[in-house]
C-alpha cells in the first residue's frame, strides 16, 4: 500500500478483547500456572531474590484485592508512591481486580507535588514506602495531610503482610467492566504542568497485548523492566505485556546501570526494556565487559527520542536486535513501533509504523487538515486506547481530545508513503528562527554522532533579531572536551546556517523528568537566569 496523504487507518491484524486487568491476569495465571511470573529486582544471590508463579501472583493478588476492599468502594482512588517493588505490581493488580482506581505517583515527587496530585485526584488512600533515595517520603504525606481531607487510609509497604492479613478468606470482588477506569497518570511534566490521564481497562490491557506481540515476548522469556511503575511504560507495558505473554517480569528496583546488568546475567534476561539514557548508562557502565548478556534477544526503547547512533551502538554491543516504541501516556501509552523485522534504515531512524487498531494522522497544525506524505505536522490518534479524559478537567480535556475522538499528541512528525513515521520535536519545542521552522531533533541527532558528545539537547532560546535562536545543551563522552568552536564546525559542516547553534552549553548532567526524559523548558530557563 502507497499512501500519498499522511493517514494510517486502524489496521485489525490483532483483535480488541474486552479485558480488564483482573480477567487478563485471571486467563494468564490459567494458561501459565506454575511458571515464573514475577522476581524481585534487587541486588545479591539470585536465591536470595523473592519470587511468584502465575498462579501465586493471581492468590496474592486476591488477598490484595480484598483488603483494599475491607477499606475502599470500588471507584475510588488509592495513590501509589513507591519504587518498583514487586508490592507495587500487586497493588496494581489487587486494585484491577477490586475496581480500585490507582493514582500512580512518582517516588521523586517532594511535599507539594503529592498534596497536588492526591488532591487533584481526591484520593482516599495512599500506600507508600518511607523514604526512597534520600526522599523522606512517609514524613512529607505527614506534613500535607492535614489539608488533605479526603484521605483516610495511608498503609506503609512496610506493613504489607499485615494489610494482606486483613483480607476475609474468599473476598467477594466486584464486576468490574473494561471501560472502567483503573490508573489515573499524572504525565511527566516535560512541559511543566501536571494533568492526570485517567485511563481505563480495556485500553491498557490490550495496549499491552499488543505490544507484548509486536516485541515478540514468549512465554517462559525473562523481561527486565527498569521502566518506572508510575508511568505507563512501567506499569502497562512492562507489568501487563509480559503477564499476557507468560512471561517473567522483573521490576527492577531503582535504576542503576551496575544493577540491571547483574540482573540481565543472573536472571537470564531475554528482553531488556529502558529510555534511551537508561540504555546509553548501560553501555557507558564498565562492568559490562565483565557481565554475560549473551542470552537477550530484544532491546526496547523509546519514550524519548533514541538517536539512530544509540540503536547502532546497542545493537552492535549487545547483539541484539533493538526495536523503538513511541507513545503518550495519554494513549496507554504506545502508538507505533519499529517491529523486529524492520530493515536497518527504518529501525535506526523512523518510530516504526502505527500498531494495529490505532489510527494515526499528520496534521497541519493551523488548519488541521491532514498533510502530505513527508511533509511535518501533528501526530494525532484516534482508537481503543485513548484516555477516558483528564481527571475532573474538562477544558483541559476538549482542549487534547477533539470532537471527532482524535488525541492531539503536540508532537511534530512526519509520515512517508508506507506508513513509517519520524518524529522531528515537540509542537512547543519546534524553534521559530526568523520565521523559520527549526526541528531540534536534526540537530541533535548529528551532535550525537560526534565522537566527544555523549548526548545533547537543542532548545529555542530567545533572541533580539530572529525571535528565536538555537542553543545546544552538551554533555560531553567522557573524558573529553570538545570546543564549542569544533562543535560548531561539525555543525556548520552538514546544516545550513540557521539551523546551526550559536550558543552552546557544556553541562555533566541534564536535568532530567524522573522517567529519565530530558527537561528542556529547564535548559531554557538555565539559559535564560
Ligand atoms: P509521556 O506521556 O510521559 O509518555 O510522554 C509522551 C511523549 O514522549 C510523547 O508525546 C513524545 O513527545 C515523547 N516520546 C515518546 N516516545 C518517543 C520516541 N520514541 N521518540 C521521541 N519522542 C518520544
Amino acid at each position: 500500500m502507497k499512501l500519498t496523504e499522511s493517514y494510517w487507518p486502524a489496521e485489525p491484524s490483532i483483535t480488541i478483547e474486552e479485558s480488564t486487568v483482573g480477567s487478563a491476569l485471571r486467563a494468564a495465571a490459567e494458561q501459565h500456572g506454575p511458571r515464573p511470573a514475577m522476581a524481585e529486582g534487587t541486588p545479591g544471590r539470585p536465591e536470595d531474590r523473592r519470587r511468584w508463579s502465575f498462579d501465586e501472583l493471581v492468590a496474592d493478588a486476591e488477598r490484595v484485592a480484598g483488603a483494599l476492599l475491607e477499606r475502599f468502594e470500588p471507584g475510588e482512588r488509592v495513590a501509589v508512591w513507591a519504587p518498583n517493588l514487586p508490592e507495587w505490581v500487586l497493588l496494581e493488580l489487587g486494585a484491577g481486580l477490586a475496581g480500585v482506581v490507582l493514582v500512580t505517583v512518582n517516588p521523586a515527587y517532594q511535599a507539594r507535588e503529592l498534596e497536588y496530585v492526591l488532591r487533584q485526584s481526591g484520593a482516599s488512600g495512599i500506600f507508600l514506602v518511607p523514604e526512597f533515595r534520600g526522599n523522606p517520603m512517609a514524613a512529607s504525606l505527614e506534613a500535607v495531610r492535614p489539608s488533605l481531607p479526603a484521605l483516610r487510609e495511608s498503609v506503609s509497604f512496610e506493613d504489607w503482610d499485615a494489610l494482606l492479613a486483613t483480607s476475609p478468606a474468599n473476598p467477594k470482588l466486584p464486576d468490574v467492566r473494561p471501560s472502567d477506569p483503573a490508573q489515573i497518570q499524572y504525565t511527566s511534566g516535560t512541559t511543566g504542568f501536571p494533568k492526570g490521564a485517567l485511563l481505563h481497562h480495556r485500553g491498557l490491557t490490550n495496549n499491552a497485548r499488543i505490544f507484548a506481540t509486536l516485541t515478540d515476548v514468549r512465554p517462559g522469556d525473562t523481561c527486565l523492566n527498569p521502566f518506572p511503575m508510575f508511568h505507563t511504560a512501567g506499569c502497562v507495558l512492562g507489568v501487563l505485556g509480559t503477564l499476557q505473554a507468560g512471561a517473567c517480569h522483573i521490576p527492577v528496583y531503582a535504576f542503576d546501570p551496575s544493577l540491571m546488568l547483574e540482573l540481565a546475567e543472573t536472571e537470564r534476561a531475554d528482553i531488556i526494556l529502558g529510555v534511551p539514557t537508561v540504555l546509553l548508562a548501560l553501555l557507558e557502565c564498565p562492568d559490562l565487559a565483565t557481565r554475560d548478556l549473551s542470552r537477550v534477544r530484544v532491546a526496547l526503547s523509546g519514550g524519548a527520542t533514541v538517536p539512530a547512533e544509540l540503536v547502532k551502538r546497542v545493537e552492535a554491543s549487545f547483539g541484539v536486535q533493538f526495536s523503538i516504541v513511541y507513545g503518550t501516556t495519554e494513549c496507554s501509552p504506545l502508538l507505533t513501533q519499529v517491529r523486529l523485522d524492520d530493515d536497518f534504515v527504518d529501525k535506526t531512524e523512523t518510530l516504526g509504523r502505527p500498531v494495529p487498531q490505532t489510527e494515526i494522522k499528520i496534521t497541519d497544525p493551523e488548519t488541521g487538515k491532514i498533510v502530505p506524505c513527508g511533509e511535518a505536522g501533528e501526530l494525532c490518534a484516534r482508537g481503543y486506547c485513548v484516555m477516558t479524559g483528564y481527571y475532573d478537567m474538562p477544558d483541559q480535556t476538549a482542549a487534547a481530545i477533539d470532537d471527532e475522538g482524535w488525541y492531539h499528541t503536540g508532537d511534530l512528525a512526519s509520515m512517508d508513503d508506507r506508513g513509517f513515521l519520524r518524529i522531528e520535536g515537540r509542537l512547543k519545542d519546534m524553534i521559530i528562527r526568523g520565521g523559520e521552522n527549526i526541528y531540534p531533533r536534526e540537530i541533535e541527532d548529528l551532535l550525537f554522532e560526534h565522537p566527544k558528545v555523549a548526548d545533547v539537547a537543542v532548545v529555542g532560546v530567545p533572541d533580539e533579531r530572529w525571535g528565536e535562536a538555537v542553543a545546544a545543551f552538551v554533555r560531553p563522552a567522557p573524558g573529553e572536551a570538545p570546543t564549542e568552536q569544533e562543535l560548531f564546525d561539525h555543525c556548520r559542516a552538514h546544516l545550513s546556517p540557521q539551523k546551526t547553534p550559536r550558543h552552546w552549553r557544556f553541562l555533566n548532567e541534564f536535568p532530567l523528568t524522573a522517567s529519565g526524559k530530558i527537561q528542556k523548558f529547564v535548559l531554557r530557563d538555565q539559559f535564560m537566569g
